[in-house]
């Protein structure tokens, strides 16, 4: 169970405590008196982990290798069966006037039915390229393009801020198949400002002053990776529980079936009690393998909001409570990153992390923060690592050697 972006720094409104340090959270330390503590650097020491790099990391998969980019992850996230050499960006619905000026990137952040607009877009085929398109959650979306001779080295179409006309894409290198996406990617924008402006949502919503929905501005590019399924990898059935696409498309592109969970929103607010629930009835099913995210923590932490991350942490400390009487269960519980309040982004700082279950060297850590982990029996290891003590732990693993 991965509590996103948990980790922080000391903050002198707490006296100098991280938000988990001020946290009141019982059910953790119960883990942690009956477990083995020690940090992870998620990636190397010092390394800012993505929360997508992390996790790929803590997977067992070499992010340097697999992570070709945010839009394959982003793409599988929300539902495209996306294939290996699948060109995948992640897009905004933005709004243009007739000179190609973006005067919003957000189409007066669109909430509701966009998927009317999505139909129009996916349905196109360009230079022999097929154009798969989906909606996202609020402006967003995902474009994939799948064919022969295309590349993910090209520049995005998205010029980033208001007021300026959107940039031609451009081919990043001088291959053919990079001129050819370019090209085929410019188009894309071309037709969706051409198929929107007149769509009857639009004229709705300048009817109603709202900013129309009438481009579409990839960015983001990224190559669909060749990935091992988890399965295959470790011989472990497994399934994803997580909020936000990203985290979906790594459990997507790694094979996993993917849990959805009703009021999961990926904030603050989300459901809870709904996740917790949904841990323990896929605990009842046949999987070997759970990878579970709750994002509320990060987000606090990019807002710089305090107490509103004390108060999730708090809150996602009664989900422990509620898994801990599983039974011949491994419980590792961390975080993906620090998000510390005071920087609201990643940092490269260590992380937390608790094993809990059959046969573990306890150790005399009482309690769950930065601090007191860090003089667990596990001392420091790496997101590399976790999956091969796991599979220790499980008498799983193969021995290297005679
Ligand atoms: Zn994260
Ligand atoms: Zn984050």
């Amino acid at each position: 169970m991965i509590i996103d972006g948990m980790a922080d720094r000391p903050l002198e409104e707490f006296g100098f405590k991280t938000p988990l340090e001020a946290a009141k959270t019982p059910n953790m330390d119960k883990l942690v008196e009956n477990g083995i503590c020690g940090i992870m650097d998620p990636i190397m020491p010092g390394v800012r982990a993505g929360s997508d790099t992390s996790h790929i990391s803590i997977l067992g998969y070499d992010p340097y290798e697999v992570y070709t980019g945010r839009g394959p992850f982003e793409a599988a996230g929300v539902g495209v069966d996306v294939l290996e050499g699948d060109i995948a960006f992640r897009c905004n619905f933005s709004t243009a006037n007739d000179e190609g000026i973006i005067t919003d990137r957000r189409a007066g952040r669109i909430r509701e039915k966009t998927e009317e607009l999505t139909h129009t877009i996916n349905s196109m085929e360009i230079d022999g390229a097929q154009v798969i398109f989906k909606e996202s959650t609020g402006h967003r979306a995902v474009l994939v393009l799948r064919g022969d001779g295309l590349s993910d080295k090209v520049s995005a179409a998205d010029p980033k801020h208001n007021e300026k006309k959107w940039t031609q894409v451009k081919p990043l290198d001088q291959t053919p198949e990079a001129q050819k996406t370019a090209d085929i990617l410019n188009q894309v924008v071309e037709r969706s400002y051409e198929i929107l402006k007149d769509h009857p949502l639009n004229q709705e919503r300048i009817a109603n002053g709202e900013n129309p929905a009438n481009i579409i501005l990839p960015r983001g590019a990224g190559a669909v990776p060749h990935v091992q399924t988890f399965s295959d990898k470790y011989g472990l059935k497994a399934a994803c529980i997580a909020e936000t696409g990203l985290i979906k498309g790594i459990g997507k592109i790694t094979g996993m079936d993917i849990i959805d969970i009703e009021g999961a929103t990926g904030g603050v607010d989300t459901n809870l009690d709904n996740i917790a629930q949904g841990i323990l009835d896929a605990a009842k099913k046949d999987y070997d393998f759970l990878l579970i995210n709750v994002d509320g923590a990060d987000e606090a932490g990019h807002d710089g909001n305090a107490t509103e991350k004390l108060e999730f942490i708090e809150r996602a400390d009664q989900v422990v409570g509620k898994l801990m009487d599983l039974e011949d269960v491994y419980f590792i519980l961390t975080a993906d990153h620090s998000t510390p309040i005071s920087v609201m982004d990643h940092t490269g700082d260590p992380v937390p992390l608790i094993i809990n279950g059959p046969g573990i060297r306890v150790d005399d850590v009482k309690i769950y923060n930065e601090r007191t982990a860090a003089k667990g029996g596990l001392c420091r290891i790496r997101g590399s690592d976790v999956m091969n003590i796991l599979m220790d732990l499980m008498n799983k693993s193969t021995k290297f050697g005679a």
